[in-house]
């Protein structure tokens, strides 16, 4: 999955010639710089991969959310329909806005049910945020006619899934807006980095000026620039961005890995008894980053879990139930209203009334998921003996849960 594991020469030969002239940030410096702009390449390269006129990086997933979410004229007051099952940064940006965030359910696509979103919409409703997990994308047609129906916006939160598309477009070019993430451990890497995503001129105008202290870029002088509106320090550097150059150049030979490995996988892992796989709204458009399988019941799910540990080949095996960072039942943190300083009161009010088991259907559904993380470096026998080895275990703990109490 992680773009870090094909790390190379290619990679450090981008780095090697911002270190030649020195000039380690972004904006200005037009004469020493030689002619090098990796992270204005980048973006054009963004571009052209993903289909999309205009892109601009950050310097993080989140940063590059927040950006859109302001950019976008989300603030106090607003709503923003987000799923149960995301990574923390989803509400993170939202509450760091002065947005409020309201939590819906997940279905076996393991992103937004649009029923449940149509069920959350108040009059203050501003903006639906899917988050496309795992590889792969959310069921977008129901979403849009939604958003249209009601007037609202769409932030397609593509950080996990660079590369994947839905019916022939890219996930984080559909809505009015999208975003990637460059962390370490993302499909393709910049170490820390991230960008939104549009096809709306303006719209990115105000991302540009809002990553760069609301610089409105129009010179070649920046200390004569304007600053039409408050912004803040979310830039990429050209170290970053020079990684990411050589990444994205190698974006189809990971997806094109990650396909191979995926498919043998799951041909494999497909013979465990009672096994069914993530519903994809587009088939085609998985970019395979993970496979997402459930079993029939959460104790037979803990009990392959358990079974994985116990044999020391859990890692790269995610059960997110019971994980800390990306699903609703372990973010006590944030139904405590813990953070450093204060909250407005419409965010204080909406997260008070989040109560742990308040999700009933996804936790059904995340509770049978497991999701393995497809390597770029595995090789056949090594894909065929993974998957072997979790048929085994699946198969040991279903026939001991059928075997009669002792
Ligand atoms: C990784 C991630 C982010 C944030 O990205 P960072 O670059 O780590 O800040 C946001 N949303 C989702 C769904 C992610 O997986």
């Amino acid at each position: 999955m992680p773009g870090f594991e094909l790390f190379g020469p290619e990679e450090r030969k981008e780095i090697d010639d911002v270190l030649e002239t020195g000039i380690l940030m972004r904006y200005g410096f037009d004469g020493p710089r030689k002619n090098i702009w990796k992270s204005k390449e980048l973006e054009a390269a963004i571009c052209s991969r993903l289909g999309c006129s205009f892109a601009q990086l950050t310097s993080s997933g989140t940063t590059a959310v927040s950006t859109a979410l302001a950019s976008l004229g989300i603030g106090a007051g607003d709503e923003v329909i987000m799923p149960v099952f995301t990574f923390v940064a989803s509400f993170e940006s939202v509450l760091g806005v002065g947005a409020i965030p309201v939590l819906v359910d997940v279905d076996d696509t393991l992103t937004l049910d649009p029923d449940a979103v149509r069920r959350a919409i108040t009059p203050r409703t501003k903006c639906v945020m899917p988050v496309h997990m795992c590889g792969a994308m959310a069921d977008l047609d129901p979403l849009l006619q939604i958003c249209k129906e009601h007037d609202l916006l769409l932030l397609e939160d593509a950080c996990q899934s660079t590369g994947a598309s839905y019916k022939g477009r890219h996930l984080g070019t559909i809505g009015h807006a999208g975003t990637l993430s460059f962390d370490f451990v993302k499909t393709i890497t910049c170490a820390e980095g991230g960008a939104v995503l549009t096809n709306d001129e303006t719209l990115a105008i105000k991302c540009d000026a809002y990553t760069d202290h609301g610089h409105d870029h129009k010179g070649t002088d920046r200390g004569a620039d304007l600053h039409p509106y408050i912004g803040y320090n979310f830039r990429i550097s050209e170290l970053h961005a020079a990684v990411g150059l050589a990444q994205i150049r190698k974006l189809d030979r990971f997806l094109a890995i990650q396909q191979k490995n995926h498919s043998q996988l799951k041909a494999i892992l497909s013979t465990i008894p009672g096994i069914s796989f993530r519903r994809l709204p587009d088939p085609e458009g998985d970019s395979y980053t993970f496979l997402s399988w459930f079993l029939p019941t959460e104790e037979a799910t803990r009990a392959v879990i358990a079974e994985l540990k116990q044999q020391n080949i859990l890692a790269g095996n995610f059960y997110w139930y019971d994980n800390n960072w990306h699903y609703f039942r372990k973010w006590d943190h944030l139904r405590q209203g813990s953070t450093l300083n204060n909250l407005n009161e419409e965010q204080k009010k909406a997260l008070r009334i989040l109560k742990p088991d308040g999700f009933p259907a996804s936790d059904k559904i995340m509770s049978r998921c497991v999701s393995t993380a497809i390597g770029l470096l595995w090789t056949e026998e090594q894909t065929k003996e993974k998957g072997e080895k979790i048929v085994a275990a699946a198969k040991k703990t279903l026939t001991r849960e059928k075997s009669p109490v002792a």
